[in-house]
């Protein structure tokens, strides 16, 4: 095989794969702060919307996109978090189970 095919079926496989991926992910619900899980840590979609009278621990920086049981990037609008493996969190989300250890 001449090396530019060679280079060609690499980069398309690398495509191939990336495409997957990106749908793969497309597929994964979003959690739902109505999920019984949810509900149980306090998740909100939106981290300015946490009732800070009943998480104290609260801080304003603190987001999923920062927290270190996100999966996804830090500028990922939605991405995996370990907590809840089925479902992609908003990356300015927040629950009480947030940590940054
Ligand atoms: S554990 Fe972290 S990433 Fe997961 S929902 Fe809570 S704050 Fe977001």
């Amino acid at each position: 095989m001449n090396p530019t095919r060679r280079s060609f079926m690499i980069f398309s496989i690398g495509m191939g794969s990336a495409l997957w991926l990106a749908k793969a992910r497309a597929d994964v619900p979003h959690l739902s702060e109505s999920d019984p899980a949810a509900v149980a840590v306090g998740y909100r979609e939106d981290a300015a919307k946490v009732d800070k009278a009943k998480y104290p621990n609260y801080a304003a920086e603190q987001t999923c996109a920062n927290c270190s049981l996100y999966q996804g990037k830090s500028t990922d609008a939605w991405g995996g978090c370990t907590l809840f493996n089925d479902k992609l969190v908003a990356g300015k989300g927040w629950c009480a189970s947030y940590t940054n250890m």
